[in-house]
């Protein structure tokens, strides 16, 4: 995986002073990449036969879409606040800068789905966590958790607790 960071930029300062934001945008204009981080889920997945994957905006979109693609598996996204048109559940987090809510569909997963929720970046983990709170709450169980990329100086994984969660970069 050490060409796929090579395609991981550095953004000192964005979007707040003290925070290097981590740039995946590189990975998004290189195909082999892409494909190298999908195979890497896929291989990782498959044996969990997830049913659903679920994506969180915006960049969990990204490789989500592409791995459910992949994987000829349903997608869900997790959205920011008033972006679903539809009956829907929310949850309220922090971050690494700042605080926020998600929201899924009410129809997002179902009570028997395993679920693979997928992100590009694991931070404080806040985030994560409260993704899979929305599924779980709709009865779903959580299969895995995977990221593009994790800072493991901030210790996310013990937010997911007991989850299962698979990191293909770490800083
Ligand atoms: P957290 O809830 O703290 O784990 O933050 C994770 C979410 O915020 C992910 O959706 C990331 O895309 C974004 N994020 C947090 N920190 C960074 C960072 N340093 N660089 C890029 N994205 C970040």
């Amino acid at each position: 995986m050490d060409s796929i960071k090579r395609l991981i930029r550095d953004i000192p300062d964005f979007p707040k002073p003290g925070i290097i934001f981590k740039d995946i945008t590189p990975i998004l204009g290189d195909p082999a990449a892409m494909a190298r981080i999908c195979g890497a889920f896929e291989r990782e997945f498959e044996s969990l036969k997830p049913t659903r994957i679920v994506g969180i905006e915006s960049r969990g979109f990204i490789f989500g879409a592409v791995l459910a693609a992949q994987m000829e598996l349903p997608f869900t996204p997790i959205r920011k606040p008033g972006k679903l048109p539809y009956d829907k559940i929310s949850v309220s987090y922090t971050l690494e800068y700042g605080e926020g809510t998600l929201e899924m569909h009410s129809d997002g997963v179902g009570s028997d789905d395993r679920v693979i929720v997928i992100d590009d970046l694991l931070a404080t983990g806040g985030t994560a966590a409260a993704s899979c709170e929305l599924v779980e709450r709709l009865g779903a169980s959580v299969a895995a958790v995977g990221f593009v990329v994790e800072l493991l100086f901030l210790n996310g994984r013990e937010k997911l607790a007991a989850r299962n969660v698979l990191s293909l970069v770490t800083y």
